[in-house]
């Protein structure tokens, strides 16, 4: 049966605030180029949105990573399964997450990527849920604080499906 999904994010309302972020970070970075590190697979759509709205210089790379343990909740014990293909040293970092939950993988992440002597290292997330926040993550960058809720679309799946959806929604559980 198909699962019921109802409407959090609109396409417009989602390209309107990349907008406005895209606008912001490009003033912070005035002068500067920029390093955009997006996570797999999560936020592929939200980093190729969020690029094409920022006028510095942009490059890309993309890393995966997974947490150990029950699927469902996140342990903080990280696996990175792709690495990144350039390194970070003396550039400025943008990382690019779709959700920020318990914190615990970013926590990890931006642990293992400050080490790699970039000149900065910041954050962009999609979606913020801060109820849930487990440990102290600073997100530079937020399109939109959420409340608990499992959601899906713009990049984010439930169990690798809806990733395509133009929106974001909530999964109606019976
Ligand atoms: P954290 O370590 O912050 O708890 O977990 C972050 C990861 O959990 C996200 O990158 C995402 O993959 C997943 N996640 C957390 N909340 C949601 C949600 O509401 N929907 C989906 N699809 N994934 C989520």
């Amino acid at each position: 049966m198909a699962d019921k999904i109802s409407v959090l994010y609109s396409e417009e309302e989602i390209t309107a605030r990349i907008k406005e972020l895209g606008a912001q970070i490009s003033k912070d970075y005035e002068g500067k180029e920029l390093h955009i590190v997006g996570i797999l697979k999560g936020a592929t759509f939200f980093a190729c949105e969020l690029a094409k709205r920022i006028t510095v210089p942009v490059t890309l790379d993309f890393m995966s990573v997974s947490s150990y343990g029950d699927s469902t909740e996140s342990s903080g014990v990280v696996k990175i399964n792709k690495d990144l293909d350039e390194p970070l040293e003396g550039r400025e970092v943008l990382v690019v997450e779709d959700i920020v939950d318990t914190g615990n993988t970013l926590s990890y992440l931006l642990d293992n990527l400050q080490k790699r002597r970039a000149s900065s290292v910041r954050l962009c997330a999609l979606l913020d849920k801060p109820e849930r926040r487990e440990k102290d993550v600073h997100v530079d960058y937020t399109g939109f604080e959420i409340p608990d809720k499992f959601v899906v679309g713009y990049g984010l799946d439930y169990a690798q499906k809806y990733r395509n959806l133009p929106y974001i929604g909530v999964v109606e559980t019976e």
